[in-house]
């Protein structure tokens, strides 16, 4: 029955009557608060469609109907919910902002779960230790957050915060995803150092050296009150098993504080674009960068956008052409020259005071240079480049949400991301990109594709532009995503990440020696998590108890 602080929800979570349902909403509004309990009652609860008013119940970029991954309630935990939901039986799938688009923003893998809403009450930076660079941060903090943290404790000529394209995701969510950002700090797990997380039956667990007491807390304070060990967040491993990384891309805990390495203010940068005549230069362009970059030379995480990737940061598609016709080469080079830019555009940062900087940009400069017609440009000599203003702030940590200007090229825009790894070589990368920018004409699509340069590696960031209020393309959009994945496993290319309706797939291409790798995960998964409730299906990985779910969608 309605209640008068909860109504009817649309429907009900997978094995729950509405009377079982009822008493979760009143056991959690006893230990949350009535207003912590949202109840999905109609549909006008699921028109938001904005990034910064977004949806927490459902996926804004969503391929499939809206109503296949839904949320009927969510949640905003103060305090420790999963033993009522490990009592109760009822699935929850976290999320930190649900922000996350493109992967699926806050919607669950299996309908009908209840939303936790972590950010919304755990939402303070706890700490910032400028002297040894870190922060310790709950889940509702966002890069936004952090970095006005930084500002307003006059904190910025010590520390910098990394940021990712967008900054209205949470630092928290964006780690444990494995996302990256554009400093040298860019890769955020790496750069993570210490979490405490509640496990699915409700155990408080601090990682690393956390697991040693300070020796000056307050014993008698709740476990998470408790002052941490003064080495936390400067030393990751402690004693014995290093258990960070089964959090990661996972469903077998929810992380409620983290700390986070900061970058020392380096005493000066310098933003650059260089650009790229032809289509054909991407294999020299790649060779040119491995030895810059697993040196260090390329100091930060060097971001290779196609012509499309820029132009689409400047004005929709229908700016540049009329007809509704894959453009052709001939299109594409108009467009470049149009803008001034290349086919292909790198932009970087070189980081250190000017004498350091100077000699960094020689080097830099004198090997990009062997590329017939590549031309080198600071911000200063593009005061309107969109990107290049951008990235500007972003190389520095000040983030922005300037990057969804390419989401509106089509229509009502939407995107997937298709994120393959490549080897960090000139014939890697010209293979995926041969490969994805065939099919995704074949099947109708612009090809938008940026090759971001971890260190050793490439993640190549397929961006997929659909008309959100056209089924037809959406649906054309998801066969596209499918055949790349099973055509980039046949060669041997694994995504980093998926969106959630395919993470059954992206995970069942990780196959080698008959699944191993899933059995264990599934072995963990079973021992930490019996009843299944946390997060079921995330990342392909399925309890027990929920495994009729596990199909390809
Ligand atoms: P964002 O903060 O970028 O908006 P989300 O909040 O949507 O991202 O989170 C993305 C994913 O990150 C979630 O689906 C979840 O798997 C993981 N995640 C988010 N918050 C946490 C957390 N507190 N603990 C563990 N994993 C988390």
């Amino acid at each position: 029955q309605a209640t008068p602080s909860h109504p009817e929800p649309i429907s009900l979570p997978p094995n729950t009557s509405s009377a079982k349902f009822h008493e979760f909403l009143r056991r959690a509004s006893a230990i949350v608060g009535d207003e912590n309990v949202v109840v999905v009652a109609g549909d006008d609860q699921l028109q938001q469609q904005d990034y910064m008013d977004r949806s927490k119940v459902h996926d804004m970029f969503h391929i499939l109907e809206k109503e296949v991954f839904l949320h009927l309630c969510t949640v905003a935990p103060k305090d420790n919910i999963m033993r009522l939901a490990n009592e109760m039986e009822i699935p929850v799938w976290l999320f930190s902002m649900g922000r996350n688009l493109g992967y699926r923003g806050a919607a669950p893998r299996v309908p009908g779960s209840i939303g936790l809403d972590m950010g919304k009450n755990m939402n303070k930076v706890l700490k910032v230790g400028a002297d040894s660079a870190y922060a310790l941060v709950e889940p509702g903090v966002s890069f936004f957050d952090l970095h006005q943290y930084l500002v307003d404790h006059d904190l910025r000529d010590k520390v910098w915060a990394d940021c990712p394209n967008l900054g209205g995701g949470s630092v928290i969510g964006n780690t444990m995803e494995r996302g990256i950002g554009y400093t040298p700090y860019g890769d955020h797990w790496i750069m993570h150092c210490g979490l405490e997380v509640v496990l699915p039956d409700g155990l408080l667990v601090r990682t690393g050296i956390g697991a040693l007491p300070n020796p000056k807390a307050d014993k008698n304070a709740r476990p998470h009150e408790q002052e941490p060990n003064e080495c936390w967040q400067l030393f990751n491993y402690g004693f014995g098993p290093y258990h960070d990384g089964i959090f990661s891309q996972s469903n077998m805990g929810i992380v409620i504080k983290m700390g986070v390495w900061l970058m020392p203010n380096p005493g000066g940068s310098q933003t650059y674009i260089i650009t790229f005549p032809r289509d054909n230069d991407l294999n020299r362009i790649v060779e040119i960068m491995r030895p810059l970059r697993v040196s260090m030379i390329l100091q930060n995480v060097p971001k290779l956008d196609n012509l499309l990737v820029s132009a689409a940061m400047e004005g929709t598609r229908s700016s540049y052409i009329n007809s509704k016709e894959l453009m052709t080469d001939a299109d594409l080079d108009a467009i470049a020259e149009k803008l001034g830019i290349g086919r292909w555009n790198f932009y970087g940062c070189i980081y250190g005071p000017p004498e350091v900087r100077e000699v960094l940009w020689k080097v830099i400069k004198g090997a990009f240079n062997q590329i017939p017609g590549s031309k080198f440009y600071f911000p200063e000599d593009r005061p309107h480049d969109k990107a290049l203003q951008t990235r500007k702030n972003t190389f520095v940590g000040i983030p922005s949400i300037t990057e969804l200007d390419w989401v509106s090229w089509l229509p009502n825009g939407g995107h997937l991301f298709f994120a393959p790894i490549a080897k960090l070589t000139g014939d890697d990368a010209e293979a995926q990109y041969e490969l994805t920018r065939r099919r995704s004409e074949e099947f109708g699509f612009d090809f938008l594709g940026a090759f971001l340069v971890g260190v050793r590696e490439i993640h190549h960031i397929v961006c997929i532009l659909f008309d959100r209020e056209d089924p037809e393309m959406r649906t054309r959009a998801h066969d596209l995503i499918k055949l790349l994945i099973h055509e980039a496993a046949d060669r041997g290319w694994g995504e980093y990440r998926a969106n959630l309706a395919l993470m059954d797939q992206v995970a069942g291409t990780y196959n080698f020696n008959d699944s191993a790798h899933m059995r264990l995960s599934e072995k963990i998964k079973d021992a930490l998590d019996p009843k299944g409730i946390l997060s079921p299906g995330k990342n392909g990985v399925w309890p027990t108890t929920y495994k009729q779910y596990n199909k390809q969608i």
